[in-house]
């Protein structure tokens, strides 16, 4: 198991440094950051003080062109106080970008480049589209692939037994399907049953989740009947319609917060927590009927959910 550093950007630099010393104490060894994850590279940096050579560094960035990857190769470097990253990845690109990438005078040059200077060990892809994720196979250049794998999202299963096959390391993300899947333990114990994950790397940010994620992670034995009917009931509750909440969507046209709306739906519906979700609700400053139709955020979903149709339900449900 690994640590996810998106919910770093909750959390203070005191609160991360003192996280670190868990992360430590649990035997945690490989850390995944990204450019993007605003503070989150320098508060990690600052809290590996002294302490880098216990962690397996990861970072990605969203440049596509050389030029820019190289640069962002740089402030990472910089960010988090290393003269060496031991993955650098291509941060959730498509099949469009991953050609751009590749392409003369894309990113896969200041990687390689970087890779033969000893500034970075090795070189990955993160991905949201199977399509993507298939095509990195191909690619003898990118050595591990971070894709969805959790209890609701097995469609890259396939794909990872190949990764295994082909000796290319897999990389665990959105092990709680970003916050659909309330039992973390299940959580993990079902990805970690795969022989082929490489490393699950739930986003913490306090000291009880790491301790209840490590626990988890330690017990290798093969899933109970009752684990097996537990993640059942989960895939049935859920269905194939849920949001993710990775925000990919945003801006809505009418500024609706969509993953919020879904959110709150789901607290309604699947959860029982109505007064509680109808409170949210009521909250938010611009709600699910302010839907103009636009479409926009349907093409920027990688989930490809029918969005519009999501929100009308959700406006039904709460009225508004
Ligand atoms: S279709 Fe609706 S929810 Fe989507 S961006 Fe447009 S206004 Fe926002
Ligand atoms: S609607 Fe799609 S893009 Fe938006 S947060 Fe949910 S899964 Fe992500």
């Amino acid at each position: 198991m690994g640590f996810g550093g998106i919910p770093i950007q909750r959390i203070s630099q005191e609160e991360c440094t003192a996280l670190f010393d868990e992360v430590v104490a649990a035997g945690v060894n490989f850390i995944d950051t990204a450019r993007g994850y605003t503070v989150s590279e320098q508060f990690i940096g600052n809290a590996l003080r002294g302490r880098r050579d216990k962690f397996i560094l990861a970072t990605k960035s969203m440049a596509r062109t050389r030029e820019a990857m190289e640069k962002d190769i740089e402030i990472s470097l910089a960010n988090l106080q290393t003269d060496y990253i031991d993955l650098y990845q291509i941060h959730n690109a498509n099949d469009a970008q991953l050609d751009e990438v590749m392409a003369e005078g894309g990113a896969m040059e200041a990687l390689l480049a970087a890779k033969a200077a000893g500034k970075i060990g090795h070189i990955g892809l993160t991905a949201h589209g199977l399509s993507t994720f298939e095509r990195a196979l191909e690619i003898d250049e990118i050595e591990t692939v971070m894709f969805p794998y959790n209890i609701v999202e097995s469609q890259g299963e396939a794909l990872i037994a190949r990764c295994a096959e082909k000796n290319v390391g897999f990389i665990a993300m959105k092990p709680l399907a970003g916050g659909a899947i309330e039992d973390g333990t299940l959580a993990m114990r079902y990805i970690l049953a795969n022989p082929a994950v490489s490393v699950v790397i739930p986003g913490m940010y306090c000291a009880d989740e790491v301790r209840e994620n490590a626990a988890a992670a330690d017990n290798a034995a093969p899933l109970t009947e009752d684990e097996q009917a537990r993640s059942k009931a989960i895939v049935d509750a859920l269905g194939e319609h849920f949001c993710r909440r990775c925000n990919y969507c945003a801006p809505c046209t009418a500024g609706i917060n969509i993953s919020g709306a879904f959110l709150f739906e789901g607290y309604l519906s699947r959860y029982g927590l109505e007064n509680w979700a109808r409170d949210r609700y009521a909250s938010m400053s611009v709600k699910a009927s302010a839907c103009v139709d636009c479409g926009l955020c349907e093409e920027r979903c990688p989930y490809h959910l029918p969005i519009r149709e999501m929100l009308k339900n959700c406006a039904e449900k709460f009225g508004e």
